[in-house]
């Protein structure tokens, strides 16, 4: 059966997020959706997978409501769920930006640049091109020459931005992130901020990849995404890699949860250094008795310990 995976959000006043919450729930669950939906007074932000014919079923429905009729679904083709639950929940913001003073987008936010805009702006050397997503997303691909944020949470790029001013103040600055959301109150920040020429790609790196002119041309390696997909393709004209693997620096885009669910870190790992490490990040991870590579495969002790040894020679390399 054919699938589609969608994304989309838009910011526009919900009066009763609960209620629009619990009634949302019911409407996906009725289609056999599965996905993460937040909603909040400020607006909706959603991604879900399901049949194609379910997937019609819900664009028609959000669209026939006025407050999201010009809404945009960015779309991937798939071939099964790449969710295994379907949520909707109620939340303060509809990305966490945490700002003690909230930005709304609606009334502040960065020019919008068309993807062949974007594409304009990346090539100019006047330009600085910001990742405004966490490092682990960057790390597995990013468009060429961005500058890399190394921050791990969204609401910490303000302070990581204050501490940067020197070398990005008097600049013109173009943001971009996964769709778009992130970079409508992140560019609406930075203008409050004082930075002047601040602009952000429109629709983000999906829209960019499925553009028919850009293409994706000038993004290296994959797209990390909030699915069970991991990640995704965006260049279509000259594909690169650009992940590297936790243990041999090899080139890698192969996702990994840490075996030990406490620390469940998130590295690039080959099938091979997964198996030889235990699924594990670390020494300490790998030898923690909850591992759950060790219980999905049924280690014995004595091949859980020859596997260790070859940790710790790892260690002393
Ligand atoms: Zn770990």
């Amino acid at each position: 059966m054919d699938y589609r995976v969608l994304l989309y959000y838009k910011y526009v006043t919900i009066d009763d997020p609960e209620t629009f919450a619990q009634e949302h729930l019911d409407f996906c669950k009725s289609l056999g959706l599965k996905g993460r939906i937040l909603v909040s007074t400020e607006g909706l932000n959603g991604t879900l997978s399901g049949p194609v014919e379910a997937t019609e079923k819900y664009k028609e429905h959000v669209r026939s409501d006025e407050r999201f009729k010009d809404i945009v679904f960015k779309e991937d083709k798939a071939e099964e769920h790449a969710f295994k639950k379907m949520h909707v929940r109620p939340r303060k913001e509809i990305v966490a930006f945490d700002l003690d003073e909230d930005v709304n987008p609606k009334e502040l936010t960065g020019k919008y640049y068309s993807p062949s805009e974007f594409k304009e702006a990346l090539l100019s050397d006047d330009t600085i091109i910001l990742d405004a997503r966490n490092d682990y997303e960057y790390d597995l691909g990013h468009f060429r020459g961005a500058v890399r944020p190394d921050i791990t949470r969204f609401r910490d790029l303000p302070d990581w931005i204050r501490n940067h001013k020197d070398e990005l103040s008097g600049k013109k600055i173009v943001t971009y992130c996964t769709g778009g959301i992130r970079c409508e109150k992140f560019s609406g920040w930075l203008k409050r901020e004082g930075f002047e020429d601040v602009g952000q790609l429109e629709g983000g790196i999906a829209t960019y990849g499925k553009d028919p002119e850009t293409q994706g041309e000038y993004w290296d390696g994959k797209m990390y995404v909030f699915d069970e997909r991991i990640s995704v393709d965006v260049n279509h004209v000259n594909k690169t890699v650009v992940g590297k693997e936790w243990f041999d620096g090899t080139p890698c885009e192969r996702y990994i949860n840490c075996s030990n669910p406490e620390c469940n870190k998130q590295i690039l790992v080959s099938e091979e250094n997964e198996e030889r490490y235990l699924g594990a990040c670390s020494y300490e991870c790998a030898a923690d008795e909850r591992n759950r590579y060790v219980k999905r495969h049924n280690i014995s002790d004595e091949e859980k310990q020859r596997r260790l040894e070859n940790f710790k020679e790892l260690a002393k390399q």
